[in-house]
């Protein structure tokens, strides 16, 4: 990948002139880049402006490029890598032109962050507080047996936190949370330890599926549907 100033001189300039082959070369790029959906996705995989080599674009300028650009697909994740810093970072003042949203794309990113932020606080609630469903714990001395007790209260909120909490006024929805700490050698999980591994497993794939809906909801979530 080059840097961004020169991908998105490329971009332009094969717009301008009617470029296909090279063009079609380069939206390969970005889909690999800004996926459009969740389907074949590694936990792992680097995405948005940090595949960009040189330093890493602000991703309200790769926002404004893809909208320039209509490059459709790859809108939903970079409305996603743009809003999930949070409202200062969308409407930071002190950015360059290239940077700065327009009145239309700030909206919609808006409305995005206010949806998603919404379903991120309350499935993050649901999977760590919520009824066990079909996977109850087995485990005689997990602390989710006894989870109103003070030590289970303290565990449950250290993994809603891992969830939801560092990411503050953005959200952090579509990043893989860490449910476990090195204790010693030992992997255990946040919170000192006395949640047994099928309560994390649970919480694991609970996230995995929570990721796939809202990779799902992107397009309506900063309204780019009719
Ligand atoms: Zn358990």
């Amino acid at each position: 990948m080059p840097d961004f100033t020169t991908f998105s001189s490329l971009l332009r300039i094969t717009a301008k002139y009617e470029m296909p082959t090279v063009r079609s070369q380069m939206l390969e790029v970005v889909r690999d880049a800004y996926p459009e959906t969740f389907e074949g996705l590694g936990p792992s995989k680097p995405l948005g402006e940090s595949v960009f080599s040189g330093p890493a674009p602000h991703p309200n300028e790769v926002l404004n490029l893809f909208v320039q650009q209509k490059l459709t697909s790859a809108l939903p994740m970079a409305y996603y890598m743009a809003t999930r810093r949070g409202l200062y970072s969308l409407m930071d003042r002190r950015l360059p032109r290239n940077a700065t949203l327009s009145p239309r794309i700030l909206q919609s990113a808006i409305g995005g962050l206010v949806a998603l932020r919404e379903v991120e606080f309350n499935e993050a609630h649901r999977l760590t507080f919520g009824p066990k469903g079909s996977h109850p714990c087995s485990a005689s001395k997990c602390l989710s047996r006894a989870p109103t007790g003070p030590a289970a209260l303290a565990a449950y909120q250290m993994v809603f936190d891992r969830i939801v909490g560092s990411s503050r006024f953005g959200t952090k929805v579509l990043e893989v949370p860490e449910f476990y700490e090195d204790q010693g050698g030992e992997l255990q999980c946040i919170g000192g330890g006395g949640i047994c591994s099928s309560c994390v497993g649970r919480w694991e794939s609970g996230h995995a599926e929570l990721r796939k809906k809202v990779w799902g909801m992107l397009p309506n979530a900063f309204g780019l549907k009719d």
